[in-house]
Parts: structure tokens; C-alpha cells; sequence
């Protein structure tokens, strides 16, 4: 049915860079031999997810939407996929997103945009917009992205659907293509919130095939997502996110909401954490530091594209050369960005900055759990943007994740929830919710009685 409803729909929307009709259909029935063998499977087993094309695939390639990787075919599965395989999930496709998880619109995909479902003319956000897209248009039930900056949230948000960042280290990164390794954290897409937990459930929990995997209990997120009781619960309402810059019709459902948790027996404290307001600019110093180290690898030698190599040309020659052809003009303005931060004389000045103000950050989501539980806001100012709108103005698509950052930096649990349509187009809006390390269960449970 999912293959059909994508026949129908993909051909508008183009939320996925690989379909393979039959290798999906495969999958489906070595599931179903192993269900009647009396196998047991989790309670997914079965169902077809849409993975992020950023997640290594052994029998799909993989190429974080670049041209730098296309044609590659990773001999490996990435701890996700591979999770997820085992749960008996089946494998629709590969998701388009921003080249390499940089952007918040996946226009920056080197293949082509992804559309909004809800409005063709719109941006489905990013980076992870192909798998946000391909849940809302119902071409996939599941789907999963990746969260750096808010590329989980942010698109979830504009499509009207869940997505979920964990707590980092509580979802692994192995054989997930690096972009900023001490942010990038995987998470689920669903249309519902116990769907989402369900999925988180089935592909966390330690690796030691990633040094920064937590290895710790953490409270069921799914039991959480089935409670959806908010009674009792310190609910801070941030003072910074909500002010100038907020569409109206972002904020009327946002307040609405508000009083919707209060109504549930919630009480809502007004919280301060006056640092987050500079989060977007210490996270564009390390994000890009990270990117320029990370995305060395891209020489020319190991994978994808090799460009220039005739005979006539050093190896130094041909890796400049592919690498100017291979990777597009965001990451090139990231990885100009992020060598500069990094060079000896500005280091201090730049990233050595940036981590002291991640640091306040972090102090200033501790000392607000005091005093809450959760925190919540908008998940992004405004709903989806046209299509085009911001690719000219970097710092204008950069305050798309204005209020998702913070988590990031610090590394807390933070979901999105639909939470109704704007009035002044139609849109759907978002409201996130964040809770401390390790508090995923939280999130859940508020989104639930959201929900
Ligand atoms: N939009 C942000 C960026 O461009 C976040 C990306 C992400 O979370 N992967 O860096």
C-alpha cells in the first residue's frame, strides 16, 4: 500500500533519493518467513520505515544527498538500520535532506528539493525534509532523521507531524555520516506520539560501536507515551522564545496549548535562561569547526567522486579538484566557516569562545530544571516558508532553529508535537518540548497529553 500511495504522490512531493520496489518487497517477505517460523519480533515488525539518506544502507546506496558520494555503496549497515532491520521493519527508501544534514529546508540537497505535502510551494524543512515529508504525505508511516541543530524538529514542525531528538549518546551514531559529531544525535518520525516512542525504543540503547553511546537505564519512553499524564507537572514556559520574530499564528497556538496543559493539571512557571538567545550564534561556530574536521575525509581516494584524475595530476591536485565539484555551495561555506574558527590565532577568539557560551547553556537548562520539569516553546518563529524564499539569505534560513539549538548544545531530550494549524495560512505549527539528559520519557509524556 505504501509503495502505491508513493507512485501516486512522490512524482509531487520527491521526499526520497532511492526507491527500490523490489528489494522492499524482499525484505517484506523474508519478515513474514520469519514471523511464521515463530520468530519473535518486536512490535514493529513488519511495518515500513523511510530512513534518512545519511544512515548507511548495505543493500541501498548512501550519499548524504552529495554529489561527492554519489554512486556509493556502503559495505556496512549503520547501528540504526541495523536495529531496525532486526526489529523486522522494512526498508521503503532513502530520504532526500540538505547536503550532508546542513540546512533547514533540503534545498540544499545536491539532487533536488523536497516539497511540502500540506503546500507544494513550501519547504518541508530540513535537513531531514524528505522523511518528514514522506510521513505527512502518508508515503511512509515511520521514518527516521538525524538532529544536529533541530533537523529533526524543525521539519517535523512544518509538516505537522512528531519528531523526536533523544538525549546525545542515547541513540548511536555509528555508521551515520558525521556532520558535527558532538551534536548529531538520530532520532524517529511518526505521525503519532506512541508511534514515535515505539520506533526510539526499537533502535536505542548502548553501542559500543560509538564512544559517546550512553550506557545507562533509561525510563521506557514508550510507557511514558501511553501515560500522557501531565497532572502535577512544573511546566516552564521560556521568557526569550516568543517575542519579535514569532509569526502570530505561531504563537496564538503555542499560548493556546499552554493553557491546554495548564487545563490538564499542569502548573506553568515562567523560566528565564537569558543565554539562549546567542545559542544560534555559538552553535554556527561549532557546528562548521566540526564540519571542516569531519568532512576532511572526502579526499578523493576513499569514496564517490573522483574528478581531474588522468595521470597528468598530484594527488593534491585531484583531491581540489573533486572536492570543488563534489560538494555544494553550503558546505563549502561551512567548511570555510569552521577551518578559519579552528586556525591557530583564532581559536580562542572563535570556537574556543563558542564552547564557553555552550557551557553557560548548559548551566542555564540545569538550573531551569530546578525549577520545571520540562520546558516548552515554539518549535520554530514561523511555519513553512516558500520554497526558494530564504536560499539567497543564510542568516534568515539560520533563525529556522532559533529555538531547537539549545538542546543541541546541551545535549537534553527535545520533541516536537503538532499543536494545530496557523490562522493566517493554514500551516501546521509546532510546540516543542525539552527536558533534561536522560528525561526523554518526559517529552513523551507532556506530547502525549498534547496530543
Ligand atoms: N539547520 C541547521 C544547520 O543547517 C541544523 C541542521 C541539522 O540539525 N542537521 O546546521
Amino acid at each position: 500500500a505504501h509503495l502505491d500511495r508513493m507512485a501516486e504522490v512522490e512524482p509531487k512531493v520527491k521526499a526520497f533519493l532511492h526507491v527500490d520496489r523490489e528489494t522492499t518487497i524482499e525484505q517484506a517477505q523474508a519478515v513474514d518467513t520469519r514471523l511464521r517460523a515463530g520468530e519473535k519480533l518486536g512490535p514493529l515488525a513488519g511495518v515500513p520505515i523511510a530512513h534518512k539518506d545519511i544512515f548507511t544502507t548495505r543493500d541501498m546506496p548512501t550519499t548524504a544527498a552529495s554529489k561527492i558520494l554519489e554512486g556509493w555503496r556502503p559495505p556496512y549497515d549503520a547501528t540504526v538500520t541495523k536495529r531496525l532491520r532486526e526489529a523486522g521493519l522494512v526498508i521503503l527508501g532513502k530520504t532526500n535532506l540538505d547536503e550532508f544534514a546542513m540546512g533547514s529546508s533540503t534545498e540544499n540537497s545536491a539532487f533536488h528539493p523536497t516539497r511540502n505535502p500540506w503546500d507544494l510551494t513550501k519547504v518541508p524543512g530540513g535537513s531531514s525534509g524528505g522523511s518528514s515529508a514522506a510521513v505527512a504525505a502518508y508515503e511512509a508511516p515511520l521514518s527516521t532523521g538525524t538532529d544536529t541543530g533541530g533537523s529533526i524538529r524543525q521539519p517535523a514542525s512544518v509538516t505537522g507531524i512528531v519528531g523526536m531528538k533523544p538525549t546525545y549518546g542515547g541513540s548511536s551514531r555509528y555508521g551515520l555520516i558525521a556532520f558535527a559529531s558532538s551534536l548529531d544525535t538520530p532520532g524517529p518520525f511518526a505521525r503519532n506520539v506512541l508511534d514515535a516512542a515505539l520506533l526510539q525504543e526499537a533502535f536505542s540503547g548502548h553501542d559500543p560501536m560509538d564512544s559517546t553511546s550512553i550506557d545507562a537505564p533509561v525510563p521506557s519512553v514508550v510507557e511514558a507515551a501511553r501515560n500522557a499524564d501531565v497532572a502535577g507537572m512544573r511546566i516552564g514556559v521560556l521568557k526569550e522564545f516568543g517575542g519579535e520574530g514569532f509569526q502570530p499564528g505561531v504563537l496564538a497556538r503555542y499560548n493556546e496549548t499552554v493553557q491546554l496543559l495548564e487545563s490538564l493539571g499542569a502548573k506553568v512557571v515562567e523560566v528565564s535562561c537569558p543565554s539562549f538567545t546567542v545559542a544560534l550564534y555559538a552553535y554556527y561556530l561549532v557546528a562548521p569547526s566540526e564540519c571542516s574536521s569531519n568532512l576532511a575525509r572526502f579526499d578523493a581516494m576513499r569514496y564517490g567522486l573522483r574528478a581531474g584524475d588522468d595521470g597528468t595530476r598530484s594527488a593534491e591536485e585531484v583531491m581540489a579538484l573533486t572536492r570543488a565539484a563534489g560538494f555544494g555551495p553550503e558546505v563549502k561555506r561551512r567548511i570555510m566557516l569552521g577551518t578559519y574558527a579552528l586556525s591557530s590565532g583564532y581559536y580562542d577568539a572563535y570556537y574556543g569562545q563558542a564552547q564557553k557560551v555552550r557551557t553557560v547553556i548548559s548551566r542555564e537548562f540545569e538550573a531551569a530544571y530546578q525549577q520545571v520539569d520540562v520546558l516548552v516553546s515554539p518549535t520554530t518563529p514561523t511555519t513553512a516558508f516558500a520554497i526558494g524564499e530564504r536560499v539567497d539569505d543564510p542568516m534568515a534560513m539560520y533563525l529556522a532553529d532559533l529555538c531547537t539549538i539549545p538542546s543541541n548544545l546541551a545535549g537534553n531530550a527535545a520533541i516536537s508535537v503538532p499543536c494545530g494549524l496557523a490562522e493566517e495560512d493554514g500551516l501546521p505549527v509546532g510546540l516543542q518540548i525539552m527536558a533534561p539528559v536522560l528525561a526523554d520519557d518526559r517529552c513523551y509524556r507532556v506530547g502525549a497529553a498534547v496530543e
